[in-house]
């Protein structure tokens, strides 16, 4: 089915530890379980568009309970797809109500910008209500289990790091092209036909563009993981909302301190919400993180995101300790960030990631 792109990307699906912690991504993938946003369209919501956000709010949480007892019928087989009539409002019609009503006041992530995008304001991120691609491609570059990886980079971003690789993307030097999530339909089963094992949803952020996204989905018609690649910086609603739609949270795990946050990335309050984002990832997919590693900045965040890590996610879960950093766009603004990271930076980082008690790290 797959180009051999990588002779790692062939050997890890025989690997024992990427598959006992992607699991059931790993099933979808090979196309022996469903991915969540097409079992997430056949579980009926019964709502209003005059029905108060609360209101909303309280039916999806009662679902999000239903929506994994469900899966759990499907993915042993007590359930098949067919059985099941399509519901004339499902959860993820649900999803895209609230969505819709988060565009209103926008808290996508933890700035909580409240302007309302449907009136054409724009928040920190600049993102209005029109999803914007920069490019979308079968991506050979990242973690062997994704690859080929169907990625779809949208422009705009939550944070501003200062030594962002993407910043013509994340902060709009770029014009991109717009989409109807109509439109973003057949690309997306494109790229799953085409070969890749899921679809990458990534930036700058994807979270501004979650309504989108989720109409998007609404439309999608082929089995494929979802992948959220994200900077882990979304609200607690976001987080609700990727609940039963995200199969594989790509997480970035970047700061061990809020001071750190806000000196390089201007992201108050990142420990809280990252911490918070993971938690949501185990509970409710499967979680890929990624730690890149600033030079000067073992001590104070990459030694406690490893132990956290370990010690709230399982010393099991996939973790990529990663060592590209190279300074790019604004970096030249903190100093320690002006150089790549030395021979012994790169050893501490892996002797941690072993001290932490990390069983499934890879760099
Ligand atoms: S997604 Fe954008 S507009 Fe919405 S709260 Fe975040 S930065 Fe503000």
């Amino acid at each position: 089915m797959w180009t051999a792109w990588r002779p790692d990307a062939t050997a890890v699906l025989k690997d024992k530890k990427a598959r006992a912690s992607l699991a059931r991504y790993f099933a979808v993938m090979l196309d022996s379980k469903l991915a969540k946003f097409i079992i997430a369209k056949k579980l009926s919501a019964d709502f209003n568009k005059r029905d108060s956000l609360a209101k909303l709010w309280k039916l999806h949480d009662q679902l999000t309970e239903e929506f994994y007892s469900l899966q759990e019928n499907f993915d042993s087989h007590q359930k098949q797809l067919k059985q099941l009539e399509t519901p004339e409002k499902s959860y993820l019609d649900l999803k895209l109500e609230i969505a819709n009503r988060i565009l209103e006041n926008c808290h996508f992530c933890t700035r909580r910008c409240g302007f309302n995008r449907l009136n054409g304001e724009l928040g920190y991120c600049k993102c209005g209500t029109q999803i914007t691609v920069s490019t979308m491609f079968q991506h050979t570059g990242e973690e062997p289990e994704l690859v080929p990886s169907g990625t779809i980079f949208t422009l705009g971003c939550t944070l501003q790091c200062r030594h962002c690789q993407n910043w013509s993307i994340s902060q709009w030097y770029e014009k991109g092209e717009i989409f109807s999530p109509e439109r973003l339909v057949k690309p997306v089963e494109h790229l799953r036909k085409s070969g890749c094992r899921n679809v990458n949803l990534v930036g700058g952020d994807p979270t501004p563009w979650l309504q989108q996204w989720l109409e998007t989905f609404r439309h999608v018609d082929v089995n494929v993981p979802v992948v959220w690649n994200s900077n882990s910086y979304y609200s607690e609603e976001t987080a609700k909302l990727l609940a039963g739609f995200i199969d594989v949270y790509l997480l970035d795990f970047k700061y061990g301190s809020n001071e750190c946050a806000r000196r390089i990335s201007d992201a108050p309050d990142y420990w809280e919400a990252c911490t918070r984002n993971h938690l949501y990832g185990k509970e409710y997919g499967e979680l890929l993180i990624r730690v890149l590693v600033l030079p000067e900045h073992l001590d104070c965040c990459t030694k406690p995101i490893l132990n956290w890590i370990a010690q709230n996610l399982g010393t099991w879960v996939r973790t990529n300790v990663m060592f590209q950093y190279r300074p790019e766009w604004r970096a030249h603004e903190i100093p320690e960030l002006r150089r790549r990271l030395t021979e012994a930076e790169r050893e501490q980082a892996i002797k941690l990631a072993k001290e932490a008690g990390l069983t499934n790290f890879i760099t």
